[in-house]
């Protein structure tokens, strides 16, 4: 792809859109960088931009800006259905994301992991698999690293290990990953995709350019799987946490078999108890994993011992401290329905769950069976704490906390020895806090400073 000298936008200027810019400048082409928000907002980043010979157009984003270029690169963060996006998309310009636009340069083989929930802690984990197996490795997409900013390091021996997002992958074209995990499709983001249906076709992209040659992991207890292994071509490896797979990785007793091919032997990798990681939600992580580097080639003992010293990711069901006997837990990662029930459903009883934070038209009462299993209260935080306490009325004790200090206070003072306090709020955090992180971190240092 030859850009020298074309004109190409790049709109939105967060992580991803600054180095795609910056990228882009590199091979020659001439940039102009589109965001929304204020110069304010981005002040930072303009000197070095206006430096680099980039143009620069904040508060909004002028059509002309849009109509000029041979190129338009949209970030990640900028929904396609933006007017201005939407408007050159019907003029038939080139319109790409900015996993696309690095996909072209990138070299060596491409790992591309998706799902609603566990791309971060699958993505990891395989990292760390094939690097401790010996194998140059890269990771980065959504965590880490902008893809753009891996294609300096690659080589043709690189694997390039990516978690890849459902907004990643509404932008893709000729983006061929020669291994692909889709680890679950659970509803989130309707908000912004409209649909299941639109939400579950954009997961399914990272398939679209899939050949007999690649391999495609898929969950054999996901329902939307299904849809995409009738379209794919690549070969299909399945993982299961419930029941026997002809080719693929499932659990087999206490352990964790691989097999390599329809018709051949299981290969045991490993006991499910020396995963280090809470919740079958994360042996189905493992199990994902192992499918991969098994298809990188990576021997099944190695895979054991990298497993085995995996700790879980920060803020995906981190333990945090244990205070009189009660054990306090911080999944503030836990953005959606889902994940908070996979944290829910990794402690049998005596639960304590921290809910709330900004809705994103979730459907709080699918929580509602679970939480009378095992949850005795519920602490609400946040702009969705009316939704959350009109959907599971009835169903469990409700404490109306309003913030997360309050929360953790009253949980503190309710929860017995032997009880945990959780916080997996299933909303994002954008209320009351920069981000999750941010929510976790206040929510570990109140944990803390507790006595
Ligand atoms: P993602 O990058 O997809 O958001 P993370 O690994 O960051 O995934 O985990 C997000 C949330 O989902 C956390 O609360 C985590 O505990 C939970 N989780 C992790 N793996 C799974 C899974 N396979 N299924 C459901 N929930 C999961």
């Amino acid at each position: 792809m030859d850009l020298k000298n074309k004109r190409v936008l790049v709109v939105g200027l967060g992580k991803s859109g600054l180095s795609a810019a910056m990228f882009l400048r590199k091979l020659g082409a001439r940039v102009t960088v589109s965001d929304a928000r204020s110069a304010v907002a981005f002040a930072k980043e303009i000197p070095a931009l206006l430096d680099a010979g980039i143009m620069v157009e904040s508060g909004g984003h002028g059509l002309l800006t849009f109509r000029r270029q041979d190129l338009i690169v949209v970030s990640p963060g900028v929904p396609m259905d933006t007017p201005e996006v939407r408007q050159v998309i019907g003029y038939g310009m080139d319109v790409i994301g900015e996993l696309e636009l690095a996909s072209r340069f990138l070299q060596g083989q491409v790992i591309a992991i998706t799902g609603s929930n566990g791309k971060t802690t699958t993505t990891t984990l395989v990292g760390k698999i094939l690097s401790d197996g010996g194998l140059p490795t890269q990771v980065g997409g959504n965590i880490g690293l902008p893809v753009i900013d891996l294609v300096a390091g690659s080589t043709p021996e690189t694997k390039n290990v990516l978690e890849v997002s459902s907004f990643q992958l509404e932008t893709v074209v000729e983006f061929h990953p020669q291994i692909a995990v889709v680890l679950n499709i659970t509803p989130d983001h309707l908000d912004r995709h409209g649909s299941f249906e639109a939400y579950a076709g954009a997961k399914a992209r990272i398939t679209e350019r899939q050949t007999a040659e690649d391999f495609l992991i898929l969950n054999a207890e996901d329902k939307p799987a299904q849809m995409i292994a009738a379209k794919t071509k690549a070969q299909i490896y399945w993982f299961s946490l419930r029941r026997p797979i002809k080719q693929g990785a499932f659990v087999h007793g206490e352990s964790i078999v691989f097999v390599p091919r329809e018709g051949a032997k299981a290969e045991p990798v490993m006991p499910v108890r020396e995963i280090g990681l809470k919740g079958s939600h994360n042996v189905e992580n493992v199990l994902a994993a192992v499918c991969v580097a098994r298809l990188a080639g990576v021997a099944p003992e190695k895979i054991r011992g990298s497993v085995a010293s995996f700790k879980a990711v920060e803020h995906r069901l981190e333990f945090v401290r244990v205070l009189n006997g009660v054990e306090y837990f911080n999944d503030s990662k836990a953005t959606n329905v889902d994940a908070t029930m996979k944290a829910v459903a990794s402690f049998p009883r005596g639960i304590h769950l921290i809910l709330g934070g900004k809705d994103k038209d979730s459907d709080y009462a699918e929580l509602a069976s679970l939480l009378k299993e095992r949850v005795k209260a519920v602490y609400t935080i946040g702009s969705a704490a009316e939704k959350i306490e009109q959907q599971l009325s009835g169903v469990v004790k409700m404490v109306g906390a309003g913030t997360i200090n309050i929360a953790v206070r009253e949980a503190q003072k309710a929860a017995v020895p032997g009880d945990v306090v959780l916080l997996a709020p299933a909303c994002s955090s954008f209320d009351q806090f920069e981000n999750y992180e941010h929510r976790g971190r206040t929510f570990r240092q109140i944990v803390n400073e507790l006595s």
